[in-house]
């Protein structure tokens, strides 16, 4: 039977047995127990599934990892300890030194970072393009050596909406998968795999957490990408790995698993960006309200948005369930029961103007964080942007000025009030 959302939020990726925890036990242990070295062995062989070491796997962080599978509609997923980690393991398992890569220039300002400053010292090139740009534009990006092309389903702060289906076409085109960071949107509202993407990332720090308590992040395989099929762009999946005793991931593991199998072998193994059982456990009490606060994350947006939107002192308005935004179209497409709680806005008087506002609120905090029950308001700008120059933050599509609100749970009659009063006095 096969679960509508909502069931999988409660009750997906763990069924206890009689007499075992209703609840996801916290496996607090770095380690388990063998009779014997063969035993051992087979699973440092991966010959045989088993838990040996928790820097590899922990029961724990399985069960909540296939939930999100679930949710996502994916073959196989894991948890790591943020979302950085999540993006950097998902490009860093197909895209190494010589390789390349096409992102959307409307991304998480952390991941722009990570792929244009700390992964090109690595060797890996990225081409930024517009979430906007022309089929062809998209072609013109991929060379020779590209190996994924990457973008985020609501990009934040920017708050475009990506094209999911025209990106997978593109990337599919030529021959590499497409990763889509769904933190803003969650499964809830859109399901990235069901509209050709490839890899799915998350930072479950955002909603999926929900009550700004623990860091993480997730990785959702599709299993959909022939990597055998590409075999001369993917040598780490399709060729043996002598560090595994020369096997081959995407033979002995398929579509369906060869891609996180060789992402926790080799990058976890290595890197070792481990989410701890505990985290995993808050992460997991989070879905099981997800579907509800989602909906109602969505709600107080909207009713913030239309009150900015009418304000005389605001210049314009980010939001894709406005009418008016440009990605009002295709947000109806990919996200038809709403987008996520998260508004940005310009306000008339730049900078100094949007100081103020800050200022003056008294419900939202100003803080550096999104998507979480308590309503909270940053200047991109002056804060996550700040390494950014003025150019690279136009191409981002985040002005100077621009405020960035992620309503809460709230009354949205009290959010609106006190940004009411807060817009009154700048
Ligand atoms: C916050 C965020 C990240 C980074 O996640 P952390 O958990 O903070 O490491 C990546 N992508 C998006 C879209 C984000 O909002």
């Amino acid at each position: 039977m096969t679960k509508r959302i909502e069931t999988i939020c409660v009750q997906g990726g763990y069924t206890p047995g009689n007499g075992e925890p209703r609840q996801i036990p916290i496996v607090q242990s770095t380690t388990f127990k063998y009779a014997t070295s063969e035993d051992m062995g087979k699973l440092f062989d991966l010959e045989a599934s088993g838990y040996f070491y928790t820097r590899l796997q922990n029961p724990t962080n399985d069960y909540v990892a296939a939930k999100i599978a679930q949710l996502e509609g994916g073959t196989a997923a894991m948890l790591t300890s943020s979302g950085q980690a999540a993006n950097f393991y998902a490009v860093f398992n197909i895209a190494t030194c010589g390789d390349h890569v096409v992102a959307s220039s409307s991304i998480y300002g952390g991941t722009f970072n990570l792929f244009s400053v700390t992964m090109k010292k690595m060797g890996v090139d990225f081409t930024f393009v517009s979430p906007d740009a022309s089929d062809e534009e998209l072609d013109a990006a991929f060379r020779p050596n590209t190996k994924a092309m990457f973008g985020e389903t609501i990009a934040n702060p920017a708050l475009t909406v990506l094209d999911i289906e025209r990106f997978a076409a593109a990337a599919h085109r030529h021959g590499v998968p497409l990763i889509v960071d769904n933190t803003f949107a969650t499964p809830v509202n859109c399901r990235p795999i069901e509209w050709g993407a490839d890899i799915v990332t998350h930072s479950t720090t955002k909603y999926m957490d929900g009550h700004g308590a623990a860091v993480g992040g997730a990785i959702v395989d599709s299993g959909n990408f022939d990597w055998m099929a590409h075999a001369d762009k993917f040598p780490g999946l399709c060729t043996p790995d002598d560090s595994y005793h020369g096997i081959t991931y995407a033979e002995k593991f398929g579509k369906e698993g060869a891609f996180i199998t060789k992402c926790t072998a080799q990058l976890m193994r290595d890197f070792g960006s481990i989410q701890s059982p505990q985290h995993a456990f808050y992460l997991n009490l989070g879905l099981e309200s997800l579907h509800v606060r989602m909906a109602r994350h969505c709600e107080n947006g909207q009713a913030v948005a239309e009150f900015l939107a009418k304000h005389p002192k605001v210049e314009s308005v980010n939001y894709c369930g406005l009418p008016g935004d440009p990605y009002y179209a295709v947000a109806k497409k990919y996200l038809p029961n709403g987008s996520c709680g998260v508004v940005s806005f310009t306000m008339k008087g730049g900078r100094e103007a949007a100081g103020q506002f800050l200022r003056h609120l008294k419900l939202a905090a100003i803080e550096t964080h999104v998507a979480d029950a308590r309503t909270c308001c940053l200047n991109p700008a002056s804060s996550t942007h700040r390494q950014m120059t003025d150019e690279q933050l136009e191409a981002a599509g985040v002005p100077a000025g621009l405020v960035r609100i992620s309503c809460g749970l709230e009354s949205k009659e009290d959010l609106i009030e006190d940004i009411a009063q807060a817009l009154e006095q700048a």
